[in-house]
């Protein structure tokens, strides 16, 4: 993570487009079959875009994501994130592009147990070698943002459902990222809580630009962001107008 790592690159990108996919594909092996999950996938996303991506499930909205937030590489196509030709990208640039830029929060969480909430959240520094003391001060102030400093102490077990996902946004929050990534972020909270979940979220992208792409099958919760695009039989179709 030096400077000789490539790292320079990918960074100060002033690239309009924040996401670029072109011709995109993707499919899974089963036995000797290929299944198709992405096909022909084009999708342009602007630096401060909101998203919602709907579609029944097994639609490929997850595996979408998934390429979005390098976690997964497609098949076929191009992808550049940030002008960056994902392609071209070693894996340590991968691993560092993904780090500098990206923030996931996922539907069951994924916080880790044996810590307090304030070590969840600062553990994305801890990985990145900065002082304990500069990433709990971080951390503490990023659960204020999301509205929990009082629990900080707690662990994942003691918080309720929409306590857990505000410690996973602050986490997701940590590196200040320009793209949050979300898969089904309020599937696991009730109505009224995941109402409060996405408020969060659209003021995160309000108030900080910074860009969102959340997975969602609740129609309610796809209206209040700014683009709806459905992933249909492995293409996307893309609501026009509110
Ligand atoms: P969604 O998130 O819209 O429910 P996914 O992207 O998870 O859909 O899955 C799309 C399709 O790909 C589904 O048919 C699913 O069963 C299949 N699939 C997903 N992940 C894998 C995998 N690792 N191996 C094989 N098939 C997979
Ligand atoms: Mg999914």
């Amino acid at each position: 993570m030096d400077a000789g790592s490539g790292i320079g690159m990918l960074e100060n990108n002033n690239e309009e487009q924040l996401i670029q996919l072109q011709r995109i594909g993707k499919h899974y092996r089963l036995a000797d079959t290929a299944l198709p999950v992405l096909q022909d996938v084009n999708l342009l996303i602007e630096r401060g875009d909101s998203c919602a991506l709907i579609g029944r499930s097994g639609s490929g909205k997850s595996t979408l994501l998934n390429v979005l937030g390098l976690l997964d590489r497609p098949d076929t196509g191009s992808y550049h994130l940030n002008g960056i030709d994902v392609a071209q990208a070693s894996a340590d640039d991968l691993a560092a592009l993904r780090n500098r830029l990206i923030g996931f929060v996922f539907q069951s969480f994924n916080l880790l147990p044996r810590l307090s909430a304030l070590d969840n959240v600062a553990l994305p520094l801890t990985y990145r070698g900065i002082a304990p003391k500069l990433a709990r001060e971080q951390a503490h102030a990023m659960l204020e943002q999301v509205g929990l400093a009082e629990r900080s102490k707690h662990r994942p077990a003691s918080l309720s459902g929409g306590q857990r996902q505000r410690v996973a946004i602050a986490r997701a929050l940590i590196g200040d990222p320009a793209l949050i990534l979300a898969d089904e972020p309020t599937g696991n909270l009730d109505a009224a809580t995941a109402q409060d979940i996405m408020k969060l979220l659209i003021e995160l992208n309000l108030r900080q630009g910074v860009t969102l792409v959340v997975v969602t099958h609740d129609p309610g919760i796809a209206s209040r962001l700014g683009r709806q695009i459905e992933v249909r039989q492995g293409r996307l179709h893309e609501s026009s107008g509110q």
